[in-house]
């Protein structure tokens, strides 16, 4: 019969790389904590309109990107392909403004889903981490943000990074700008790439960050939202880069930094590193002052990243072999009559916090101590015939090969006070 693999853009994460991810849910947990950020567990799914109203119908991701399925019910609901949404439709349902009182901080880990095309570092489920927080306007709160991100690549040992930072402005002051971008590439319309020609039309500020070298010359002299921000975005600007340089942080102004959701105002960036490939973002982010209002909730400002989780990954694993699985007790019966002794033994080992295998292999002792060594078991424990009568059990150094009798009633103080060696 034909194999089943799993769905292209998927991944297997097995031990002991999964302990490497354990670190880094566990480094995200540490700087949630640190913060004082609450753990926030959204569902998988959601009603597609949320995010056709959330992030954006123009958006590639929603556009183009959606794991989208109507139910039995006729219900249209989608594969959460971001964060935010998410945790701010939680939000506003759960009522947190009012029963919890503002600023409301929160973070979240978990898995996204997007119809992209798969290479390294892109996936159709992959990982985010993402921390947010309703309810402060202020650029202080825009700065904190970053520190986070910041905090966290610093403690997984992710050196090489940088942070790239615009401004796109308010529902005041983009407008103008849009206005005079549009103005200015009137005449060059069909220049520009199918794709741009189409964001004229529907998205104009997309066509920003479009990726073509002759899409991105033009785009270098056309207008940015920085040249057009307001008075109040101007002093928010200015007033989160003077904090970002108090923490020492050093930051690349980036004109053309727009990002591809569209609830984002004033504050966006990027933090991006070197030692990634073409897909360089370890994360991204900023302020999304329309994001609850667009999802009918009433004026509340928001700012907030998401990390890729393969991202920071592909560098750990370059950084840090992971831990393999350790084995400190291998036991082994022999005989039949042993096994439910060892059974109960293993579980009051186990409960102790020793890590204990038990053999159900029936071979003979030379054979599985040879399984013993090639798990790199540190001790194999030894229930045989004479042993059961004696109430003792043969405990092996595996590196040494010493033996050792020991009594039962003593076995978990003996191999506690080895293991401590
Ligand atoms: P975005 O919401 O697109 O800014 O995504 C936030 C972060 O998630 C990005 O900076 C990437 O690190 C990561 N990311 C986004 N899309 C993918 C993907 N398809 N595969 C792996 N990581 C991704």
């Amino acid at each position: 019969m034909e194999r089943i693999s799993a769905p292209r853009g998927t991944q297997d994460i097995l031990p002991p790389d999964s302990n490497l991810w354990t670190q880094l849910e566990e480094t995200i947990r540490h700087n949630g904590e640190r913060f004082v950020y609450g753990e926030i567990r959204t569902p998988i799914f959601e009603h597609s309109e949320l995010f056709a109203r959330g992030v954006g119908q123009d958006t590639d991701i929603v556009s183009k990107e959606m794991y989208t399925l109507i139910d039995r019910g006729g219900r249209s609901l989608t594969l959460r392909p971001e964060g935010t949404a998410c945790v701010a439709r939680a939000f506003l349902q759960q009522n947190l403004a009012n029963l919890r009182g503002l600023p409301q901080k929160l973070f979240y880990i978990g898995p996204m889903f997007r119809y992209e095309r798969p290479q390294a570092g892109r996936y159709r489920q992959h990982h985010q981490f993402g921390f947010e927080v309703f309810g402060d306007p202020q650029p202080e709160m825009d700065a904190e943000i970053i520190a986070i991100a910041i905090s966290i690549f610093r403690a997984l040992g992710i050196r090489q990074f940088e942070v790239d930072l615009n401004s796109i402005g308010c529902r005041e002051c983009r407008p103008v700008f849009l206005a005079a971008l549009k103005k200015e590439l009137a005449p060059h319309l069909m220049e520009l790439c199918t794709d741009c020609q189409r964001r004229y039309q529907q998205n104009p500020i997309r066509m920003l960050d479009c990726k073509k070298e002759t899409c991105q010359q033009m785009l270098d002299q056309a207008p940015h939202p920085v040249d057009f921000l307001c008075l109040q975005c101007q002093t928010h600007f200015i007033r989160m880069q003077k904090c970002l340089s108090a923490l020492g942080f050093s930051f690349r102004l980036s004109p053309r930094l727009v990002r591809g959701l569209d609830y984002y105002t004033r504050t966006v960036f990027e933090i991006v590193s070197p030692e990634l490939g073409a897909q360089n973002a370890l994360c991204g982010g900023g302020r999304y002052d329309d994001l609850i209002e667009i999802l009918g909730g009433p004026p509340t400002p928001g700012v907030g990243f998401a990390g890729g989780m393969e991202r920071a990954m592909l560098i750990l694993q370059e950084n840090q072999a992971p831990e393999p699985l350790r084995l400190d007790v291998y036991l082994v019966p022999l005989g039949e009559e042993a096994y439910s002794q060892a059974m109960l033994l293993a579980m009051r080992l186990r409960e102790a916090g020793i890590r204990t295998e038990l053999s159900y292999d029936r071979r003979g002792l030379s054979a599985q101590l040879k399984v013993a060594n090639r798990k790199h078991a540190r001790f194999a424990l030894l229930l045989g015939e004479q042993e059961l009568k004696e109430g003792s059990l043969l405990l092996r150094n595996m590196e040494s090969g010493e033996q050792r009798t020991i009594s039962k009633s003593e076995v978990l103080q003996s191999i506690s006070s080895v293991l401590a060696v």
